[in-house]
């Protein structure tokens, strides 16, 4: 396929068929140099795409956003949103731009996005650009949270645009992703209708959001309690894998349940629940352990937003709002437990899982291997687990969880307890390599994360936490 031959991908937007006051339509800025940086093959055929196609020059000319491919509509979303607890009413896609939805191989719409192409209406102060660090990060991290299986947007492409992005360390070569999503619209996207007293928009976008989401959901009070659901569940996930998202502000908080948009966020090596990454969250709103209150908080003002809709007057529509909201303190609790169940093969009413947490943050434990090693002990070798913690701090656990009701079974604990996660070192490390223009660190991580549960043979540095001086303190949100 040459330049001249467009890529084929059967869009069918209907993001961009509701009204104009929902986004602003526009071109992706043209980058000078695109080159490629990754294709995510198995991705591309899940979505019909051949990843051929995708790496050929009009593939490339594609990603960029130099010539975007027929049948897209690129559009810039509009929504606004709470940023660390503080209301913005304008926010939207400043540096993304929504090329359109495709079917995929199992009849899910999806989104194909491109992050870090271009000004929109919507950019305020920012240039639109995304350096590649960020870009890579996000691609590393997001399919490595969907290895894992946590229900996540993914990273289709990687580009380097051949053009500097000027941040605060001084400039940065540019990079483009394209992120493929269920849907890209936000708790703050109901917010933004909201704040302008847009009914009509609240309800279109409700109607929107039932058809594509969530088809069983009747009526905007059914929509709201399936959202808190399955962010009930997504945050649970997160929690079992001390994983730390670092911005939940309402605009990064997705209504399909995916996690989406990876700034500064992090995995937990030794386990602490204060511990936050994000070198812009001063006061740790976003730390680890807030982070199931912070989803309720951002559930509420989803809630909020959707008021005019939930009921003929108002006190009928708060009534709907707090009885759909107080159900998300239960859903998480089972979902936690249900987690943390597996994660321990025994069945637990969540005492035991807890005060394993609890030993694990007096020795800041790692909290990966920690779980990872319970599969040794089942088989009768406790070593490796009890090297993690000070001498006999685990002999009262260890003996109380044998004695529990339940299986312990090694392979299955195994499943359940990925031996390799994102570290942040080996993320940096990726990242700086790519600065240099050198891929290799940043495929072989991938391509270890690929298979998150399975021991890889030579691959045993990626399930070590850092080493003293390779530690990560903070992440950068790289914007
Ligand atoms: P975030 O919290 O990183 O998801 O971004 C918050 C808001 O800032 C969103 O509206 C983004 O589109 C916008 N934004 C972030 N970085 C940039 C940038 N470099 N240029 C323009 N807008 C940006
Ligand atoms: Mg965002």
């Amino acid at each position: 396929m040459d330049e001249l031959t467009p890529l084929a991908i059967p869009f069918d937007n209907s993001y961009a068929r509701l009204p104009a006051r929902f986004y602003a339509r526009l071109e992706p800025t043209p980058v000078r140099a695109p080159r490629l940086v990754a294709i995510n093959g198995a991705l591309a055929a899940e979505l019909g795409i051949d990843p051929a196609t995708l790496a050929s020059p009009a593939g490339l000319l594609a990603l960029s956003g130099n010539r975007p491919p027929p049948g897209a509509e690129p559009l810039a979303q509009a929504y606004a949103g709470h940023q660390f607890g503080g209301w913005s009413p304008q926010l939207g896609d400043g540096r993304a731009i929504l090329l359109g939805e495709i079917e995929d191989n199992k009849g899910r719409r999806r989104d194909i996005q491109l992050k870090g192409s271009g000004p929109t209406p919507y950019s305020r102060m920012g240039d639109g650009r995304a350096p590649l660090g960020p870009v890579l990060r996000e691609y590393i991290v997001s399919e490595a949270m969907h290895a894992l299986g946590v229900p996540t947007t993914r990273a289709l492409a990687a580009i380097a645009t051949g053009e500097p992005v000027l941040r605060q360390e001084g400039p940065l070569p540019g990079g483009v992703l394209t992120r493929i999503a269920a849907s890209h619209i936000r708790v703050g996207t109901f917010q933004f209708f909201a704040a302008r007293h847009d009914e009509e928009g609240l309800r279109l976008l409700a109607e929107h959001c039932i058809a594509r989401h969530y088809p069983g959901a009747e009526g905007a009070a059914g929509l709201l309690r399936a959202v808190i659901a399955a962010q009930a569940k997504l945050i649970a996930r997160w929690m079992s894998l001390g994983f730390i998202h670092g911005v939940m502000n309402t605009d990064n908080m997705s209504i399909s349940g995916e996690t989406i948009d990876y700034g500064p966020c992090a995995f937990m090596e030794g386990f602490d629940p204060a511990q936050k990454f994000s070198f812009i969250d001063e006061g740790g709103r976003y730390a680890y352990g807030n982070q199931p209150g912070i989803g309720q908080w951002n559930l509420s003002r989803l809630a909020v937003a959707l008021i005019p809709l939930l009921g003929e007057s108002e006190e009928e529509a708060v009534e709907a709002a707090k009885d759909a909201l107080g159900a998300y303190p239960a859903l998480y609790d089972a979902e936690w437990r249900a987690r943390l169940s597996e994660k321990t093969g025994v069945e637990d009413d969540g005492a035991l899982g807890a005060r394993l947490l609890g030993l694990m943050a007096e020795a800041r434990a790692d909290f990966t291997l920690t779980f990872r090693h319970l599969a040794e002990a089942a088989e009768g070798n406790e070593a490796p687990l009890r090297a993690l913690f000070p001498d006999a701090a685990l002999d009262q656990w260890l003996t109380d969880w044998r004695a529990a009701p339940g299986e312990r079974n090694a392979a299955a604990l195994r499943a359940a307890n990925p031996l390799y996660i994102p570290r942040n070192h080996l993320v940096e490390e990726a990242i700086e390599a790519g600065y240099r223009g050198d891929y290799a660190p940043f495929e072989a991580l991938n391509a270890v994360l690929a298979r998150p549960f399975e021991a890889q043979e030579g691959r045993e540095r990626f399930a070590l936490p850092a080493q003293p001086g390779e530690a990560v303190a903070r992440t950068f949100c790289g914007t």
